[in-house]
């Protein structure tokens, strides 16, 4: 009978141990917009997502919580939201930085927004800038007046996470 080879050719397979590291990476102590409900930026229709990366926006809203919440989702999918608190530079700003976007409250302080989108759509330069207008004021006839004054689209707010990115995805 064939004599037995045992254990002779074991092979050693214990890994060498490896080196912990002593201190975990932290994460960022702000992170913005984790939402549960936030979405994806959506892709094209090439499927491409990262063409949207750097598309500027202006948000023109008088409300301090508002401005922070638009401009952090704004940012975290992957815009550039410039930010303008009072109405009054709103047109300056808007030729500055020639966004993709105008994000538009309707009810501010010295200057409506209405007016402001009137005032840009008789604009040579600026008229071509899709707005959007944010408002909370939801009467009767409210769509229609922001439309009739050129706004290609309306949030109402409080906002939903999802309709506001997906209407910004529309247009920017
Ligand atoms: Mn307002």
């Amino acid at each position: 009978p064939a004599a037995r080879r045992s254990g002779s050719s074991r092979a050693r397979a214990a890994p060498a141990p490896r080196r912990r590291h002593s201190r975990r990476k932290s994460f960022p102590a702000k992170q913005l917009c984790r939402a549960a409900d936030s979405p994806k930026p959506a892709a094209d229709a090439s499927g491409e997502s990262f063409n949207i990366m750097g598309k500027t926006v202006l948000v023109v809203e008088d409300n301090e919580l508002n401005l922070r919440l638009f401009c952090d989702l704004l940012n975290a999918h992957g815009y550039s939201a410039h930010p303008v608190r009072d109405g009054r530079d709103a047109l300056a700003k808007a030729r500055e930085i020639a966004p993709d976007l105008i994000i538009m409250d309707i009810q501010l302080p010295h200057v409506s927004g209405l007016e402001l989108i009137g005032q840009m759509k008789a604009d040579l330069t600026l008229r071509a800038v899709p707005i959007m207008a944010v408002t909370a004021y939801a009467g009767k006839g409210d769509e229609e007046q922001i439309r009739a004054a050129g706004a290609e689209a309306y949030v109402s707010k409080p906002i939903s996470v999802i309709k506001f990115i997906e209407s910004v995805g529309a247009f920017a």
